[in-house]
Parts: structure tokens; C-alpha cells; sequence
């Protein structure tokens, strides 16, 4: 893999950017074709992943550059329609590149499945007659997936809980499935269905829902670094970027939003990879508010030498197996551009990609303000909007920024007179 730092990326050309990643990561022509669009994704593929296709939807992806995680360098794909992601991700990771980049581990790859029984006389009695029967649960889910317990995974353990609190008292079962490379919501769904005759055997009740967890909390990555103080602009910035954080430790408003930014880099990369986005988003806000309050899934702190010390914590069901990882072309090779071979790996990118974005949305909040870095992009957007060429657009764009007034008014009335030749060309409004 040749050095994640290529300077002046954004500067090149799509095509350029192409065969650059092409190059060091060893795309065939073919893969190129896949990859930017000339090649199509097929209408029948979309057949057979979703009901009711009429068609395919395109979303842009990018690459982040200059990150550098667990000593490895790594092009980070990323599809996203929101401008200022992909360079925010690569602009905070080269602010950590020569401090070592990004330490990432993951507490395991075990799902949980719940099964819920209904109409149990003694749910405590229950409780222990599911423990005595253990083995016997275990051997029926793992039954269900030779492939993964070939592979060192299945089911592992039970966990039972009685729900107190609910109206008639209830029994929820957690299968403890280790998916290994898998997200493994097929995988432990099936178990559960596949197990609950047995269950209801067992508890003497009545089994009714049967579905994964998406509070993986038995899959949780974490992702360190550390980040220059003289890059990211000196002692004062670091020291507002600390409090904005704090900001958010504190108010759930705030918490959400920071959040927010965090999963703008993890869904990219989520859905670049062909996972699952809602399965990590909805376990992500669940850990954020684990404690009881919505809180920072990270912590910003200053060490001894007054550089700025992130860390990130989620949980993180993804795999390089399974779902549309492997049907999906583009999801393939985003996959093969990231280069990474386990799902532990993915996992520790995607979160290296949630900490670079929190720290580049917070330095923008604590420096010039979001809106600065999005202007070119947004400018564009808009002139597209008011109907402008190819052309016609990098006119706009160009005297919108000069002026400093990015306006969609503004933006109408300078293409409205490079269309008709008609205007003065003075701010409207
Ligand atoms: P899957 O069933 O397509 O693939 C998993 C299977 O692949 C395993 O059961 C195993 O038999 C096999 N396998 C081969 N090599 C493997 C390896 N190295 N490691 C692990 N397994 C290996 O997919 P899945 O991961 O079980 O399910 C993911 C899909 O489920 C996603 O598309 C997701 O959107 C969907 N889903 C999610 C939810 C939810 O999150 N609540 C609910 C239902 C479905």
C-alpha cells in the first residue's frame, strides 16, 4: 500500500483520483469501470436485493486520504451526499498521521438474538430451567449454521432476564451468537426462530418476538488518537475543541448533533461497505444513551505534551460477509480499496472515520464556523439548483465566493444573467 498522504488530492481530476487509488490498491479495468459508474449497477441485481425495483439510486463516492490506522495506511471510501465530509475525515486524520494515527480494538463479535415468552406461570423457575437446558439450546441453534461454527462462531452462551416491569411478567432470552465476519442478523434470526419451539418447551409459555439486538454491546470497537495542537491551530483551539465537547457531555441538544457528525463519517463508510447503516445508527444513539443520558460517544481530552487525545466507543455490527458486502460490486471493492480482511478491521476503520469527523466538525465549530468549509460545495449545489450549465456553474460559483454571499437568490440572479445577458450583476436582496 502506497502512503495514505497524497497531497493535493483534491486537486486531481475524478478520473486521476481513479487511477490513483487504482494503482496502489490493484484495481482491474473492469473494477475501474465498476467503480465510476461505467459499468452499471445492474437493474436485475437491484431485483433480487429489494421488492418493487424501478431502478438504482447513485450516491457520490469519495475517498478520505491520510489515514493511518494500527501502523497501516488506508484509503477510506466513503458514499455520502453531504459536502465537506470526505475532507473533514482526511484533513483531522493528517493532524494525527505523524503522532501515529489511529489504535483501534473491538471487545469481541458477539450478537445477541432475544426471544421473548409470554404467559409464564414462574419466570424465575423458568429462568433456571432454561440454564439447566443450556447445552441443549446451544446444540439446536448451532445446528442452524454449520458454516459459522466451522469458522470458530455460533452460539455461545444464554442469558435470561425477567422483565419486571411489564404488565404480565415476561421472560426475555438473549442467545449470545459469535458472527465472526458476519453483521449475523440473518444469522442469529434464524437461530431464534429456529430454537423457540424448544424454548417454549422448556419455559411452559408462549414465544413471540424473535429478533437480534441492535445494542451490540458485546461488539463494541474503540478507536485512539492523538492529534497535533500546532496542526490543529494551537493551545486555544485545542483548548475550545475540549470545550465543546464538554458542551456536549453535558446537553443532549448538543450531544445529539455532535453525534450526528460523528456518524456522518461511520454511515459513509457503512454504506460504502454494503452494511448495514440503521443497524449501526440505531446501536450507536442506544450506547450514547446507555447510562441513563444522551451523552458523547467520545471523549476529547489534552495530554502532557498539550496535544489532544480522542476516543471513541460504539458498538459496531458490521462484517465483510453477509448482507450486500459481497453482492453489491461497488461494496466489494470499496472493501478491497480499504484492504481490510477481517470485520474486526472494518470495524476499526469505521470508527477511526466517526473520531476524524468529530474532530473536524468540532474545530470548525471552535474556529470559523461550520458553514465556511461547505461553501464551495453548497454554492454549487445551489447554482445546479437555479438550473445552471457545467460551465455556467463554475461562473457562479466563482463570483458567489468572491462576494462572500453564498444565497440561492443570489445564485438565481447570476445565472439568470449569464443565461439572458440580462443584469446587473448587484446583490439582489
Ligand atoms: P448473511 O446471512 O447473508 O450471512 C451470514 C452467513 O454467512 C453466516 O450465517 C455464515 O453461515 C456465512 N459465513 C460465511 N463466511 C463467514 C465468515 N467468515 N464469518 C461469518 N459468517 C460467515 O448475513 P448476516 O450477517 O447474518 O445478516 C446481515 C443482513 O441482515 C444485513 O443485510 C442486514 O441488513 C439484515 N438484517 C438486519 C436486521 C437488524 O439489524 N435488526 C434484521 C434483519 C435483517
Amino acid at each position: 500500500m502506497t502512503n495514505s498522504r497524497i497531497s493535493g488530492f483534491y486537486r486531481y481530476t475524478p478520473e486521476e483520483r481513479l487511477d490513483l487509488v487504482a494503482q496502489a490498491r490493484g484495481l482491474t479495468e473492469e473494477e475501474k469501470q465498476i467503480m465510476s459508474g461505467e459499468i452499471p449497477f445492474p437493474l436485475r441485481s437491484a431485483n433480487v436485493m429489494v421488492e418493487n425495483v424501478i431502478g438504482t439510486m447513485a450516491i457520490p463516492l469519495g475517498v478520505a486520504t491520510n489515514f493511518k490506522i494500527n501502523g497501516k495506511d488506508r484509503f477510506i471510501p466513503m458514499a455520502t451526499e453531504e459536502p465537506s465530509v470526505v475532507a473533514g475525515a482526511g484533513n483531522a486524520a493528517r493532524t494525527s498521521y505523524a503522532l501515529g494515527g489511529f489504535y483501534t480494538s473491538l471487545s469481541g463479535s458477539i450478537m445477541r438474538g432475544q426471544i421473548q415468552v409470554l404467559d409464564v406461570a414462574d419466570p424465575y423457575g423458568a429462568m433456571a430451567r432454561v440454564y439447566e437446558n443450556k447445552q441443549s439450546i446451544l446444540d439446536r441453534c448451532n445446528a442452524k449454521d454449520p458454516t459459522l461454527v466451522s469458522l470458530g462462531g455460533g452460539a455461545i452462551d444464554v442469558e435470561v432476564h425477567v422483565m419486571e416491569r411489564s404488565k404480565e411478567p415476561m421472560l426475555v432470552l438473549h442467545l449470545l451468537v459469535d458472527t465472526r465476519d458476519a453483521m449475523g442478523a440473518n444469522a442469529v434470526n434464524t437461530m431464534a426462530e429456529a430454537v423457540a419451539p424448544f424454548i417454549e418447551e422448556v419455559t411452559g409459555g408462549r414465544v413471540v418476538l424473535r429478533i437480534i439486538s441492535n445494542l451490540a454491546d458485546r461488539r463494541l470497537v474503540r478507536a485512539r488518537a492523538v492529534f497535533s495542537a500546532e496542526e490543529l491551530g494551537g493551545p486555544e483551539v485545542v483548548a475550545n475543541i475540549v470545550r465543546a465537547y464538554e458542551f456536549a457531555e453535558c446537553d443532549p441538544y448538543r450531544a445529539t448533533t455532535h453525534n450526528k457528525g460523528i456518524m456522518n463519517g461511520i454511515t459513509a463508510v457503512v454504506l460504502a461497505t454494503g452494511n448495514d447503516t440503521r443497524a449501526v445508527e440505531a446501536g450507536a444513539h442506544a450506547y450514547a444513551a446507555v447510562s441513563g443520558r444522551y451523552r458523547s460517544l467520545t471523549h476529547w481530552e489534552v495530554n502532557r505534551e498539550g496535544n489532544l487525545v480522542g476516543t471513541l466507543e460504539l458498538p459496531m455490527a458490521v462484517g465483510i460477509v453477509g448482507g450486500a458486502t459481497k453482492s453489491h460490486p461497488t461494496a466489494r471493492l470499496a472493501l478491497k480499496i480499504m484492504d481490510v480482511q477481517t470485520a474486526e478491521d472494518l470495524a476499526g476503520c469505521i470508527a477511526s472515520v466517526g473520531l476524524a469527523q468529530n474532530l473536524a466538525a468540532l474545530r470548525a465549530l471552535a474556529t470559523d464556523g461550520i458553514q465556511r468549509g461547505h461553501m464551495a460545495l453548497h454554492a454549487r449545489n445551489l447554482a445546479m439548483m437555479a438550473g445552471a450549465t457545467d460551465e455556467q456553474i463554475e461562473v457562479v460559483v466563482k463570483q458567489a465566493i468572491q462576494e462572500k454571499d453564498v444565497r440561492y437568490d443570489r445564485i438565481l440572479a447570476l445565472t439568470k444573467q449569464l443565461q439572458t445577458g440580462v443584469g446587473d450583476g448587484n446583490q439582489s436582496g
